[in-house]
């Protein structure tokens, strides 16, 4: 498949989970990508992975510093961009009483403000037609317990991608968001759940799925990979759900 020949990726998070899965799906179709992350052993063995003409950058969304360092990079090194992927993400869980104003902070600091910047300093570079994904999630659409600061924190990404879809349209680019449901990647071993906990909130949230299973990373990537081509041409300001029916049924 070659569908995204001679185009420019960025997926941020690029190194772990659904970002990982993604990167590898666009460069099999034939784009160029640059991946970023924290981790420096991670992000190179990332790039190792997804293979020929990878860039690996190491950038905390959080630090506006880091996200400019990332795209002098991309600048230098492939022009333009043609797809962002702004992935990177954190999950962490607390009920409406006990979270604290650090929980707080640390979630929007990554997720909104993160995304927000990801995409407003990408602007420069985009090309006429290119193509942004904003990763949300189909908890900013629902209301489940503990994950009050987390789900607003998408449903603020949800917002982003109809005003960043309207203000880019008289350029071509389109902005969609993709809404995955449940996943399975390391983001909930990182939520601060013990291993018990974890395993047991996959088993509860597999019943509350109408296709009852957690999804892949790959099933995001594929959504990702059609968003970002040309097959998606007429798309813009949607948040396509890949969630095995949990949003709307
Ligand atoms: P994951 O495997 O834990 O990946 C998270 C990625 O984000 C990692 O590559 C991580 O890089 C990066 N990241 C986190 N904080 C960062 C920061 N401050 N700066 C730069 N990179 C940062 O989890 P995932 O499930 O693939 O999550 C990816 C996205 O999908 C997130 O936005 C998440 O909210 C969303 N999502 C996930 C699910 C699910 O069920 N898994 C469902 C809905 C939405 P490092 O490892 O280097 O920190």
């Amino acid at each position: 498949m070659s569908r995204l020949q001679g185009k420019v990726a960025v997926v941020t998070g690029g190194n772990s989970g659904i970002g990982l899965a993604s990167a590898t799906r666009l460069r099999a179709e034939g784009a160029r990508v640059a991946v970023t992350g924290r981790d420096a052993r991670t992000l190179d063995a990332a790039a190792t992975a997804i293979g020929s003409e990878t860039v690996a950058v190491q950038a905390d969304v959080s630090r506006l510093e880091d996200i400019e360092r990332l795209y002098s990079v991309v600048a230098s090194r492939f022009g333009k961009i043609d797809i962002l992927f702004a992935n990177a993400g954190i999950a962490k869980f607390a009920p409406y009483g006990a979270a604290d104003e650090a929980l707080f902070n640390e979630l929007f600091a990554v997720n909104v403000k993160g995304v927000y910047f990801t995409l407003q300093k990408a602007i420069p570079l985009l090309g006429d037609g290119a193509s942004v994904i904003l990763n949300t999630s189909a908890v900013g659409s629902k209301g489940f317990e503990n994950m009050g600061i987390y789900s607003a924190t998408k449903a603020a990404v949800r917002s982003f991608a109809r005003t960043a879809a309207r203000e880019l349209a008289s350029r071509n680019i389109r902005v969609n968001a993709v809404s995955p449901g449940p996943i399975a990647t390391p983001i909930f071993g990182r939520s601060g759940m013990t291993e018990e906990q974890v395993e047991a909130f996959k088993a509860g949230v597999s019943d509350r799925v109408p296709l009852k299973r957690i999804g892949t990373p790959e099933e995001i990537a594929s959504a990702v990979a059609f968003l970002a081509s040309d097959d998606a041409a007429y798309i813009t300001g949607v948040e396509l759900n890949v969630d095995g029916g949990i949003v709307n049924l």
